[in-house]
């Protein structure tokens, strides 16, 4: 994307954020930079009626006037000034929003790939250690300013220009009174200009390729930044003495980004010189023209220190404004990284099929020759799986660690699309129902389940609004009521330490509170992917003396390593390198000679036999 097109979807976008922000802005502006020519204005009119030997009462009159004025524009200023400072930060803040917004309904599978999280990484640099939307509109108001102080300042030394001043005068003073003396005056500002706008390109240019160099070292210090701040990872770091190694990775890093700033810095003071001199240039030819009008009689003393004030502010803001707006293309240029984040395109099919609501739960899902290899990766870890699963039955899924258990149960969930083959929903391919309808069928209780640090209730019902009493029954069923009694302010309790009365929970009560959020769900699926690995003994008893009543007449699926837990299922899969290779009951699998099902079984079952 171009940052040309960038430039007006950033104030399109601004707009809709905080209506009226752009014009508010840009009046505060004309205002703030009116002041001062008004004050030299009044300056030179009072210092030229001072040398005149003007009346006390006509001074005074121009003094009040030029206090009252002054003073209007300054509480004017200052009026409007504060609304200003909490829309920026709004804005600001809505660009973090949008991010999380992207993050959150981005293909799954597109999530975790490395190009996500360099681009991702850019669009965070770009925005905020280049200065975020906020920054870009505070720019875009400089800019503004800059503009308007040209206009006044032009205004002020538009009589400069006028011939006529000089006429009779011979010599230097002759020509400095000619009309295109003035135009000289313009001309080495345009070449002071070129000059500036040249230097500061050049060093636009070299801080973008640095940004690019830096993106994976910004990603790596994250990562590591992640680890030392977070306490979950912090008892690992302890035990296992790991802090030298995370340490030693971010010195390493900072190292790299430090070499890398020291090139930047080498490389722009290379050209930062031009900007110097031909300031001092320009400054220098300037004060000499004007003084040497003055000398020669061809400007009053207010005049003189009228021009020369509007010429300085002209001269300031002209080689402002190149350089702001050279910074409004850089600027808009890394808002091209969020916006190539924000349009990141989702490349699976969402799919508008409605799905068929049925009282009888009768919702058939085939597996017609399904293979699958992860994104970046050229190992199938599914392999030409054909399966049809019966409707309301007890399923397991049982296998060697890395056999393809956990994928089955993504792609059946839709979070990734089969590489070979097709996932059927009573007969219709799944992609091509809607994707939110789709995951209404299914409550899962990933391995790697997460709670997050909201209410016990907003937990459960995976939502700020909730019915009570259901969430209580669910809690109930999923064994975590006892805890429940001890929590301060029941299900409306706080979880984690991001408010104050949070409270900190096991693995296992964790657990129970995933599962409740699954039978809350009260999907026709219910899917549990190791449900009760960090549950003790007695719980997990409860959990599965309790399966058929929580799970009633859905269709569940089981996957553990606990072969005891699948042995009442009515159909018992079983993988092994990504395929099928055994399926029955426990009895007939483990009449099945040198079968997998009955080797694993055997290898459980010995630890509990009594010597
Ligand atoms: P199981 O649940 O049977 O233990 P998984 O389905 O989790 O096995 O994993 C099967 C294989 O897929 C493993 O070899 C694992 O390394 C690989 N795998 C799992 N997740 C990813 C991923 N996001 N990207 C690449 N490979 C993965």
């Amino acid at each position: 994307m171009k940052s040309k097109g960038t430039l007006g979807k950033v104030l399109r976008m601004v707009e809709t954020f905080q209506p009226g922000f752009l014009a508010l802005i840009t009046v505060t502006r004309i205002l703030a930079s009116g002041q001062p020519f008004m004050m030299i204005y009044f300056d030179s009119v009072i210092l030229d009626m001072l040398v005149q030997r003007a009346p006390l009462k006509e001074i005074m009159t121009v003094v009040i006037w030029m206090a009252g004025l002054s003073a209007l524009l300054v509480l004017l200023r200052w009026g409007l000034e504060m609304p200003l400072v909490v829309k920026k930060s709004v804005i600001s803040l809505k660009v973090e929003q949008m991010m999380c917004e992207k993050s959150c309904e981005m293909d799954y599978d597109l999530l975790s790939g490395s190009d996500t999280l360099d681009m991702r990484q850019r669009a965070w640099d770009g925005t905020y250690t280049n200065g975020d939307l906020g920054d870009f509109c505070e720019l875009l108001a400089t800019v503004i300013e800059n503009i308007c102080i040209i206009i006044y300042s032009g205004v002020l030394l538009f009589p400069l220009l006028i011939p006529g001043t000089g006429t009779g005068q011979s010599g230097l003073a002759g020509l400095l009174g000619k009309w295109y003396s003035g135009v000289f005056l313009l001309a080495a500002m345009a070449l002071s200009l070129w000059l500036n706008s040249f230097a500061n390109r050049r060093s636009a240019k070299i801080q973008q390729d640095i940004f690019e160099e830096n993106v994976r070292n910004n990603r790596h210090m994250e990562y590591f930044r992640n680890f030392a701040f977070d306490y979950s990872h912090g008892k690992n770091i302890r035990i296992y003495k790991m802090a030298d190694m995370i340490l030693g990775a971010i010195k390493k890093n900072i190292v790299v980004m430090e070499n890398l700033h020291q090139k930047m810095i080498r490389r722009i003071q290379k050209v930062k010189w031009i900007n110097s001199v031909s300031a001092l240039l320009l400054q220098f030819y300037s004060y000499l023209y004007v003084g040497l009008r003055a000398i020669y009689g061809q400007i009053s003393i207010g005049s003189t220190l009228r021009y020369i004030s509007a010429y300085q502010k002209l001269s300031q803001s002209v080689g402002c404004i190149f350089n702001m707006f050279i910074q409004l293309v850089v600027k808009s240029k890394y808002l091209v990284y969020f916006y190539n984040y924000l349009e990141i395109p989702n490349k699976r099919y969402v799919g508008t099929l409605p799905i068929e609501k049925r009282n009888d739960n009768r919702y058939e899902i085939e597996f017609r020759d399904v293979s699958f290899c992860y994104p970046e990766s050229d190992k199938m870890v599914l392999s030409h799986i054909s399966e049809k699963f019966t409707m309301g039955a007890k399923m397991a899924v049982v296998g060697p660690n890395g056999s393809g258990k956990s994928t089955f149960i993504k792609l059946l969930c839709r979070l990734y699309e089969p590489t070979e083959g097709e996932i059927l929903l009573n007969g219709v391919n799944i992609q091509y129902y809607d994707f939110r309808e789709y995951v209404k069928l299914f409550s899962v209780v990933f391995q790697d389940f997460e709670l997050f640090a909201f209410s016990i209730a907003e937990n459960v019902a995976a939502s700020w609004e909730y019915d009570g009493e259901k969430v209580g029954d669910c809690i109930e069923k999923a064994g975590f009521s006892i805890k429940l009694r001890d929590m301060p302010e029941g299900i409306r309790t706080n979880l984690y330490q991001m408010e104050k009365k949070g409270v900190e929970i096991s693995g296992g009560e964790a657990q129970k509170l995933a599962i409740a959020r699954a039978l809350y769900k009260d999907a026709p699926w219910v899917i549990l992917d190791e449900p009760t690995s960090a549950l003790d003994p007695v719980a997990e008893y409860e959990i599965y003396s309790r399966f058929d009543e929580m799970v009633q007449d859905k269709t569940s699926i089981y996957i553990s390593h606990r072969m005891s837990s699948c042995r009442f299922c009515d159909t018992i899969y079983v993988f092994e390198n990504g395929r099928i290779i055994q399926k029955g009951s426990h009895e007939s699998l483990m009449k099945e000679e040198d079968g997998l099902y009955g080797k694993l079984w055997n290898a459980q079952a010995q630890y509990y036999k009594t010597s």
